[in-house]
């Protein structure tokens, strides 16, 4: 089934060998030299990101990478780096090049077909015990190799830069079925509400509030609302009585976590309660291990080191949700001499085993992946693990009303 309410950025990966024609497909897919490509080896050494709509499917971010197979102690650590954009991906395009394949296979005394089942084979267990997509891409096509019949029957990918018309369309086809493979995710609103019912967003526009736009969580409700026949009415918490005074029923109420404590005074105790970043926890993290994550609030004691970890890096105020209101509110309900750090962006590589709490932002610009791996890597450190919707019900007195 395609996913219509997807406005998460998938990633797709590029991976392979030095030289292995990565940069040039990746430049030939986003449709400009982006990526610098060279003969010489490695000639990519950070991973190299452009972001695009894929005409039927959506948005999606193209990642370059540096070659598996750079031995040198600097390429050791641009492989980690490839690593973890394996780690973050939805779909991995491996490339691998006939040029490559010809050199592998000249010692090997196997018929070919067993010998490349066997290469392949070997490099998809690493993707499927990692869970991910992927599909291989053969480069250099132009380049005499006797076996190119014997791909092209297997229905493989064959692709150079001299006959792009060929190949371009069949690969973005490839590219597309893969990404809408099982692809059905849970919407924001499922088991919440359905078709026809009646849902009110609360926006403050406070100091925080972007000028003249919505943000990126009230924008993707509203979208769900429409494509699921959802009415959607909007307001901001000081007009929200004359808001339910004018509505003759209402099935849910979404909030901005910062306002819990004021939307829930004005709303009769009936009416459901929500906030946007519980949808964003429910829809790509996992709701009952951050329910769990926030038992372990009030076993925080002195000294004890709690992580707020936000995905995107942005200018700080005095009324910051995570570096300013969540700390004070924990400060003031707990009386503890709790210690804070943050963390901005992937922490794939911190060491989380020294903090006695996570507490996640509602990850709406992140993948479900990198929330998924955050849970995951939590886990491993035996290290509870919450979100600040959930946390902001708890300490504004709203958590056994609120809808989870
Ligand atoms: S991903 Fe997190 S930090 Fe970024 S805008 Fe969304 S809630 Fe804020």
């Amino acid at each position: 089934m395609e996913n219509r309410y997807n406005i998460e950025r998938k990633n797709i990966v590029l991976v392979g060998n030095k030289n292995a024609g990565k940069s040039t497909l990746f430049n030939e897919l986003i449709g400009f030299q982006k990526s610098i490509v060279s003969n010489k080896e490695a000639t990519t050494t950070d991973p190299v990101f452009k972001s695009m709509e894929l005409i039927g499917y959506g948005a999606v971010k193209f990642v370059d990478t540096a070659g598996f197979n750079d031995n040198s102690a600097i390429g050791k650590l641009r492989v980690e780096k490839t690593k973890d954009e394996i780690l973050l991906s939805d779909l991995i395009l491996h490339i691998i090049s006939l040029d490559e394949l010809a050199f592998e296979y000249k010692d090997s005394k196997k018929e070919f077909l067993s010998f490349l089942k066997e290469k392949l084979t070997k490099i998809s267990k690493d993707y499927k015990d990692l869970k991910k997509k992927y599909i291989f891409v053969f480069t250099k096509s132009d380049k005499n190799f006797s076996f190119k019949d014997e791909l092209l029957k297997e229905n493989f990918l064959l692709i150079s830069n001299v006959n792009k018309n060929f190949w371009y369309d069949r690969l973005i086809k490839k590219i597309i079925e893969k990404l809408k493979e099982d692809c059905f995710e849970k919407g924001l609103l499922d088991g919440l509400v359905k078709e026809k019912d009646n849902v009110v967003l609360v926006v403050p526009i406070d100091t925080e509030a972007p000028e003249k736009r919505l943000i990126l969580p009230q924008v993707e409700v509203i979208r769900e609302c429409l494509d699921k026949n959802i009415n959607v009415s909007i307001t901001k918490p000081d007009c929200l009585s004359d808001c339910i005074k004018n509505l003759s029923k209402i099935d849910l109420v979404i909030t901005d976590s910062q306002a819990f404590d004021i939307v829930s005074d004005i709303l009769p105790k009936e009416l459901r309660l929500t906030s946007f970043s519980i949808l964003f926890a429910r829809k790509k993290g996992n709701i009952d291990k951050f329910l769990q994550g926030a038992k372990y609030l009030k076993k925080l004691k002195d000294e004890d080191i709690v992580l707020i970890s936000e995905s995107c890096i942005h200018t700080k105020s005095h009324e910051d949700i995570g570096t300013v209101l969540i700390p004070n509110l924990i400060l003031k309900k707990l009386g503890k001499k709790i210690k804070f750090e943050f963390s901005h962006g992937k922490f794939i590589k911190t060491d989380i085993s020294k903090y006695s709490l996570i507490i996640q932002c509602g990850g709406c610009m992140m993948s479900k992946n990198d929330m998924q791996n955050r849970i995951k890597k939590a886990k491993e450190n035996n290290v509870p693990i919450t979100n600040y919707g959930i946390v902001l019900s708890y300490l504004k007195g709203v958590f056994d009303r609120a809808r989870f």
